[in-house]
């Protein structure tokens, strides 16, 4: 009969347990994955496919992985966890049919398949620099590890009933046991804890980069800014200063005034309203440049003489290489000169780069983790430190890139490098970008596994040492104690130590307690057994003598006379012995039993028994009452057989007295004596012999012995 209540673990309800279980660990795949950073997805859903797998087997648990497989290929948008979640249920399955530990087991699947195959694998799918991919391998294997440790232990709180197939502990010993599961206790706190670590100090070190590099970037922003500004107001302050003195002589001092308080101005120059240049500092730089040409060079053209002419505003142009006078990039800064409230022409400065260069380098820009450019409102390069090998004037804008590392930061690549970066612009539409390595936080994610790595083998090897000898010292009273219980002459002598737990003493004691109880009941059933064995052998030799003897005179029964003598009469025949046998019957016993009542017949029996014995038996012969009244005696090897005959016969005459009287008795015999002469007769027909010769003397008169010699 099979209770109803019991599920049997048939293809169907696997599959059913396994979408369950898997449905489980979907909703925890996708809901709850979390993310170290872009790359490193942490999920939990395993732990159900798992649970799946110990407490269904094998369908329910591949049938789960597909269902927590499916969730986060769609989380990640990727099919990467078909293959690793669908393989390390197979792989830990076969390794535990084995009997490997799963923990073990998926410890050994990790090294031997899993990191190797990511490896191989996605650097297919997302384009990292080699530390980083070892980074998703740790990530790969603690994931693993934590899910699996989690699984081993959630197992064990499961209720019996949900467990159709059964997991075999993983030791049949104590300290095995006791081992593994405070190892697991070990790795998932120690896993949870470095997970929760790596996820708080790499947050940290990206919200320390992204202020780092956010700072730099507005320090950056704010100095070009202000060196812009400042030869804007000095362009103005010039073209106003010149506005108001009316000296020619004098205008041309104070440009020439203006460009030697302003290095970075390289040139300044003022043109008429045509664009025609009237006058440049330094001079010798132009009037160099001046000789080099026919006629006089005319700016009309330039956007720094246009825009101010068109707008009456100041103007700052982008960066270009100059023309006339060195072929340095430079800026143009202009605004319109005015004469009589009309537009007479410009005064312009070309700012020189390389002085904003020599001004960005005095900030503090870490060269080995941060690059920094610098662009115009065209993106043309104004600045950009050596490692991006970016020309002056050449063109950069980021282009985007897939981010693993940072979701805070963009990425974008330099010189085949990833970069986290961070972007501001300054009021003349300037990019400064300030970019960092992620290898910061590469590196320290790749410190903290080593850490943990180290941390968890130190704390394997403590674990080892201490459940050794926690399960020793648990064992080790029980052991002596099956040891001296073995023996059950000892007395079991508990080692008093302090250390014995209470336990183990009262386990003890109970254990001596139960065996005095065996012991004395032992002991007693012995006792009870001896009592009886002898009680019996007694009444087996009682019953015996029953058998054998005479109740009333204790002499032998008829049979075993007859047996005893038999046997005596055909040794005596082989050596040739000296025997008699003697047939006795008292005289008219009828009369005592008549006159004097039946009880005197039986006391008077009882008399003549004991004559007998004391005449007969006691010479080793062997006697018995032969029938009423009547007895037998197997003499052997006496002498004189009729003066013992007669001496029993005159003894039996007074000697019985019943109740104080002598009750006179006569006794009638017939004895056959053989010396050596033995015919070969049976002995049955001695016996009828003697009883022939008992008859013969009754007949003579009675109170008399025949005897006859063969
Ligand atoms: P005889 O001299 O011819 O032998 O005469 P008898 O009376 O002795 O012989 P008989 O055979 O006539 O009688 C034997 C008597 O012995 C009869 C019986 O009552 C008595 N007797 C036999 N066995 C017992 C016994 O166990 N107890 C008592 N009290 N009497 C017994
Ligand atoms: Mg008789
Ligand atoms: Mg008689």
């Amino acid at each position: 009969m099979r209770d109803t209540t019991t599920i049997t673990n048939t293809k169907g309800s696997a599959l059913l347990s396994g979408l369950g279980y898997g449905a489980i660990a979907a909703i925890v795949n996708y809901f709850l994955a979390f993310e170290i950073y872009g790359s490193l997805t942490v999920i939990f859903g395993q732990v159900f496919v798992l649970l799946a797998l110990f407490t269904r087997g094998l369908l329910a648990a591949m049938v789960s992985a597909l269902l927590a497989a499916l969730a986060i290929s769609i989380y990640t948008d990727n099919v990467f966890f078909f293959v690793t979640l669908l393989s390390e249920v197979a792989v830990v399955h076969y390794l535990y049919q084995r009997r490997i530990p799963i923990l073990v087991a998926d410890l050994i699947y990790w090294c031997v398949f899993g990191m190797p195959f990511s490896y191989l694998y996605v650097p297919t799918v997302i384009d990292v620099p080699q530390s980083f991919l070892f980074l998703i391998l740790a990530k790969l294997l603690m994931n693993g590890l934590l899910y699996t440790a989690l699984a081993i232990l959630l197992y064990q709180l499961l209720p019996r009933r949900w467990k159709l197939t059964t997991m075999t502990p993983v030791s049949d010993t104590l300290r095995g046991r006791i081992f593994y599961l405070s190892f697991l206790c070990i790795i998932i706190s120690s896993l949870c804890f470095s997970f929760l670590f790596t996820v708080r100090s790499t947050q940290q070190a990206e919200q320390q980069i992204v202020s780092d590099i956010g700072s730099k970037a507005n320090s950056l922003r704010q100095v070009t800014e202000d060196f812009v500004d400042d030869y804007v107001v000095a362009v103005r302050n010039l073209r106003d200063s010149m506005e108001r003195v009316s000296d020619y002589e004098e205008k041309l001092m104070l440009m020439d005034y203006t460009q030697r308080n302003f290095p970075g101005f390289v040139t300044m120059l003022w043109s008429d309203a045509q664009g025609t240049i009237l006058h440049g500092v330094p001079v010798a730089s132009f009037s160099a440049a001046f000789n080099r040409m026919q006629e006089s060079p005319s700016i009309s053209d330039r956007d720094y003489f246009l825009m101010p002419k068109a707008s009456g505003q100041g103007y700052v142009s982008s960066a270009f290489r100059g023309r006339a006078i060195g072929e340095q990039p430079i800026i143009a800064i202009s605004a319109p000169y005015h004469r009589n409230n009309r537009f007479a022409g410009i005064i312009e400065g070309s700012l020189d780069i390389p002085e904003l260069v020599r001004l960005v380098q005095r900030t503090d820009i870490d060269p080995r983790f941060q690059s920094v450019i610098v662009t115009d409102n065209e993106h043309q390069v104004i600045f950009a430190t050596e490692d991006t090998a970016l020309a002056p004037l050449s063109y950069y804008e980021p282009t985007y890139a897939r981010n693993p590392y940072s979701l805070i930061l963009p990425l974008t690549r330099i010189q085949q490098r990833d970069v986290l970066y961070t972007q501001r612009m300054n009021d003349y539409g300037w990019n400064i970008y300030v970019f960092s390595s992620p290898q910061e936080m590469t590196d320290l994610f790749l410190g903290n596994i080593l850490i943990l790595a180290l941390f968890l083998s130190i704390i394997t090897a403590l674990f080892a040492v201490v459940t050794r000898r926690f399960a020793h010292e648990l064992n080790r009273p029980l052991e002596q104690l099956v040891a001296q219980l073995g023996d059950p002459t000892n007395v079991p002598d508990l080692p008093s130590r302090a250390d014995v737990t209470r336990e183990v003493r009262a386990l003890t004691d109970n254990l001596i307690a139960a065996r005095k109880v065996m012991v004395d009941f032992n002991h007693q059933l012995q006792q009870q057994v001896e009592e009886q064995t002898a009680d019996l052998a007694r009444l087996n030799e009682r019953l015996n003598k029953l058998a054998r003897e005479d109740d009333l005179t204790g002499l032998l029964n008829r049979r075993t006379f007859d047996e005893l003598a038999e046997q005596g009469y055909h040794e005596a025949m082989a050596t040739r012995g000296h025997i008699a046998l003697i047939l006795a019957d008292i005289d008219h016993f009828k009369r005592i039993n008549d006159t004097m009542g039946h009880p005197v017949g039986d006391a008077c029996l009882r008399c003549v028994g004991q004559l007998i014995q004391q005449h007969f038996a006691s010479k080793g012969c062997l006697c018995a009452r032969y029938g009423g009244e009547e007895f037998a005696m197997f003499v052997t090897d006496i002498d004189d057989v009729h003066a013992m005959v007669t001496d029993f016969q005159q003894a039996l005459s007074q000697s019985c007295e019943v109740q104080g009287q002598v009750v006179p008795m006569s006794i009638s015999m017939g004895v056959v004596e053989i010396k050596q002469h033995f015919s070969g007769e049976s002995f049955r027909r001695l016996v009828a012999h003697a009883d022939k010769l008992l008859y013969e003397s009754k007949d003579a008169g009675r109170n008399r012995i025949t005897i006859e010699q063969l």
